[in-house]
């Protein structure tokens, strides 16, 4: 646990239990410790191969109702005179069975969903259907969209649009006034104040999105000169993902304020304040203010927010606004999990030193195995100085056709050698080294794992987004192995080189021995946020299964879901191609080769099923 900090990230949802699995637990329900592992059997008893994308319902019904409580109290608590009206932004995952979830867990608390775009304006008309929560349109809106929000809005559906741009108002104003319906209408405020984190390009003045204090007054203008600026009631700004800092959350929640006061004191009647998304999640478990943490709780998130609102509007005495937050992230991911197994194992912490000949004549190897024989605490950092020297002369050697592979092989293992004594110095001896770091990379083993980081992971390959990798299985063994965890796509980026131990940054993964014939599972933990739509289809690597798990508190589970990851006809035909063209030709080939004598016809119908039942598989390794 002190290892991979499971209890930290894991938000009380996940845990290792007493042998040694991670488990799923249920908040509230003591009896529903559910080993991963013991969901695997399950799926591979269903025929569900790895990679799977794991979706534990209840952690998602979790976070909506822990979202809506924490905000409930704290408005009880301070006596808070408005409501507070989540809505999930479709972006976040717009998968069909997250959305009709949280439309489900959302009912209770009239969560609603924020669209960004047309599309996401379809998802969210149709799924919920039920007027009652905002829905809340982000994003730059054409007629039809606009046409379209109007029609739903007199069905009773709570439809806003939030003005981002001053190009949208003559679009709203001439629709609604042709279609006779008055509009709910936002605006959304391009804030100055300025987050920390990775997300931070959407605040500040260089934010691209919102409305800048001239253009909000020019709004503001022309709803005045259409008469209607009775319609304007919801004010929007969103300042960022991912803010791990509380200060930020309360510097941009007072500016707001200021723009809401401004707004009341022109005129309109004002009802809703959304502040977006950024809610955090604590990836490294840190709790701090580093990028992939935060340094606040969701209770004193919900708590800051309302007495900040309430402190700053009533100094005024402006009636309390309904809150409205965005969040995403904090909603999502941690329901989903990706599950693999590690296919293979290339070591490099193991390298057999080679015998000194007596007649050596090359001077590289000499002077390498000079370097080993002097190794000491005192002399390891000169060691690995050399060993690097004269391993990057002999590598440039070969090159020029100096050296043969048998003495590039040789020198590599004595290289090897060397630093598996260096690092045993160095652990000993921590000053040993100036970059001890540097050293782990070097031997780390590479663990290949069946999935891929540009279709499950993209952030941790686009933005070194650190996602916690955990095994699940054998923590009650000590890992002895440090490794760096490479995906099926052979591309030098297709890797997990970034971990968190203790809030630092690591650049290795302590993982256990793969045993022979036996099965060795990660899980890719929080990555139900973002991921989904972003990951691509590098080396035609597809869609995952996706499994979707519903825990009862008697401990039993259903396995409510089932979806069948991409075939290889699938992902062929997203480029394009005809899969029964590709078998057409490939029976042709195959053919000619009969005429030709090369093979029998049995040979050849042995041929076609292969290929035929290649289109139909799975594009992840298969057992
Ligand atoms: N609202 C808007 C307008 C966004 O652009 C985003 C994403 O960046 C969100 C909400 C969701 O943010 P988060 O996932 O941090 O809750």
């Amino acid at each position: 646990e002190a290892l991979y900090k499971v209890n930290g990230w894991g938000a009380g949802y996940f845990g290792i239990n007493s042998s040694g699995n991670i488990v799923v637990n249920v908040p509230n329900a003591p009896n529903t410790a559910i080993p991963l592992v013991d969901l695997i059997d399950g799926m591979r008893a269903r025929g569900k191969e790895m990679p799977v994308l794991l979706r534990v319902q209840n952690l998602l019904e979790n976070q909506i109702k822990l979202i809506n409580e924490e905000f409930a109290k704290a408005i009880a608590d301070s006596n808070y005179q408005g409501q507070y009206r989540g809505v999930f932004p479709i972006k976040v995952n717009q998968q069909a069975q997250v959305i009709e979830d949280i439309v489900r867990f959302g009912k209770p608390y009239s969560h609603g969903l924020e669209a960004g775009s047309k599309a996401e304006l379809m998802i969210a008309l149709s799924m919920l259907r039920e007027p009652g929560p905002l829905i809340v349109c982000n994003g730059y809106k054409d007629r039809e969209f606009v046409e379209l929000g109007l029609g739903m809005l007199k069905l009773g559906f709570k439809v806003i649009f939030v003005i981002e741009t001053p190009a949208e108002l003559p679009i709203i104003v001439e629709s609604s006034k042709a279609m006779g319906i008055r509009p709910m209408i936002g605006v959304r405020a391009k804030l100055f104040s300025h987050v920390s984190g990775h997300w931070n390009l959407t605040s500040g003045d260089k934010s691209m999105f919102g409305l800048n204090a001239a253009q909000l007054v020019d709004v503001i203008d022309g709803l005045k000169a259409a008469e209607m600026l009775d319609c304007l009631q919801f004010l929007h700004y969103h300042l960022g993902s991912q803010i791990p800092n509380i200060r930020d959350i309360r510097t941009g929640v007072r500016e707001a304020c200021r723009y809401y006061v401004e707004l009341v004191e022109e005129g309109a009647p004002m009802q809703y304040l959304d502040l977006g998304g950024g809610l955090a999640v604590d990836y490294d478990g840190s709790r701090s203010s580093a990028i992939h943490s935060r340094n606040y709780s969701l209770e004193e998130y919900c708590v800051d927010v309302v007495e900040t609102i309430q402190s700053v509007l009533d100094e005024k005495n402006i009636p309390h606004p309904t809150i409205v937050t965005e969040s995403g992230r904090a909603t999502v991911a941690y329901s989903s999990v990706l599950l693999f197994d590690i296919l293979d194992v290339t070591g490099f912490s193991d390298a057999q030193m080679p015998a000194r000949r007596e007649n050596e004549e090359n001077a590289m190897i000499q002077n390498l195995h000079y370097a080993y024989e002097t190794l000491t605490p005192k002399t390891a950092q000169e060691s690995f100085n050399d060993a690097v020297y004269y391993r990057d002369e002999a590598r440039d050697a070969f090159m020029r056709g100096h050296l043969s592979l048998r003495t590039r092989s040789e020198v590599e293992q004595i290289f090897m050698s060397i630093m598996a004594e260096v690092a045993k110095i160095a652990e000993s001896h921590p000053d040993a080294l100036s970059e001890p770091e540097l050293l782990k990379t070097m031997l780390a083993d590479i663990y290949y794992g069946n999935f891929s980081v540009f279709q499950s992971l993209p952030d941790a390959w686009a933005i070194d987004q650190i996602f916690p990798v955990v095994p699940l299985h054998r923590l009650n063994e000590r890992p002895t192995r440090n490794t760096i965890v490479a995906d099926m796509t052979c591309d030098s980026d297709g890797k997990i080189d970034r971990f968190v131990e203790d809030g630092e940054i690591q650049r290795v993964l302590p993982l256990h021995e793969i045993k022979l014939n036996e099965p060795y599972y990660l899980g890719a933990f929080l990555v139900g946020a973002y991921q989904e739509t972003l990951g691509d289809l590098h080396n035609l690597l597809g869609d995952t299964h996706v499994v979707s798990v519903y825990i009862h508190e008697d401990g039993s589970f259903d396995f409510v879901n089932e979806v069948e990851g991409d075939s290889v006809a699938d992902v062929l035909s997203y480029v394009e191609y005809q899969p029964q063209n590709l078998l057409a030709h490939f029976r042709e080939t195959a053919e000619r080769a009969v005429r030709k004598g090369t093979i029998t016809p049995a040979e050849r119908q042995r041929l076609v099923n292969m290929f035929e039942a290649g289109l139909r598989g799975y594009t992840y390794y298969e057992q």
